[in-house]
């Protein structure tokens, strides 16, 4: 049986689950846990199912089916919080996530953020590897976080393998995902879609675009529901989906 021309895909994008560090600022970015957890109850009453990663991407290459109504819930930039506030969270629902994290700052902070967002340590290998026994799928956000509208297709190309490359050598499983830093696709278009694909990816993320289709979805210009503390999820989700 194929996935149903009816369904669609909600592919929730989170950043940070929890309070900013004491003495920094509030921003968009932070979804309160109380918020976090209302979110994840309002999917299970309106019927979204959260399926993972790999079922999304089987799905795609026709060797999954999707349920009419299916939710990924993903996480940008790899936070110490995922591990610490959203996974025990998670883990209550049973739901797999998705963490797309920018390799040079594995270990570090998020100084690609710096004035905009609060400085917050972004997980270190040994994390993410326990996340992924948890269930989040680790995936690349790009290694040095740059927006693709300042980059040739060259060095674009460029972020994506690399970030790949160090991905498969230090988390031992194959990376076929990829967010675009700043939901930004730069100006290559189709181009960048065939390097991406011979480079060994099957999906890339945008930041914005809402609800679709599965149907019509594109594999490398994949929308997004941007989710922050003031965001009507229900009436997100309810809108005539692209
Ligand atoms: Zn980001």
């Amino acid at each position: 049986m194929a996935t149903s021309d009816d369904t669609r895909c909600a592919i929730l994008a989170y950043h940070k689950i929890g309070e900013p560090p004491h003495g920094t600022w509030q921003t968009w970015n932070y979804v309160p846990t109380d918020t976090f957890i209302a979110h994840l109850e309002l999917l299970a009453g309106d019927g979204w199912q959260v399926i993972s990663l790999d079922t999304l991407v089987a799905a795609m290459a026709g060797e999954a089916t999707l349920p009419e109504r299916s939710a990924v819930l993903t996480f940008d930039d790899g936070y110490q919080s995922m591990l610490t506030v959203a996974e025990p969270v998670l883990a209550k629902f049973g739901h797999p996530s998705v963490l797309f994290v920018p390799t040079e700052y594995v270990g570090g902070v998020n100084s690609f953020d710096t004035g905009s967002e609060p400085e917050e340590p972004i997980c270190t290998w040994d994390e993410l590897r326990e996340l992924q026994r948890r269930g989040c799928a680790v995936q690349s956000h790009s290694a040095g976080h740059r927006s693709f509208d300042d980059l040739s297709l060259e060095d674009q190309v460029d972020e994506a393998v690399r970030s790949k490359q160090v991905m498969e050598e230090h988390l031992d499983h194959r990376i076929h995902s990829f967010s675009f830093p700043f939901g930004a696709r730069g100006n290559e278009g189709d181009k960048l879609d065939t390097a991406l694909q011979e480079a060994g990816y099957e999906a890339a993320f945008r930041y914005h675009g809402g609800v679709q289709m599965f149907s019509g979805a594109d594999a490398f210009s994949l929308r997004r529901v941007p989710v922050g503390p003031d965001t009507d999820l229900r009436r997100q989700l309810g809108k005539e989906p692209k």
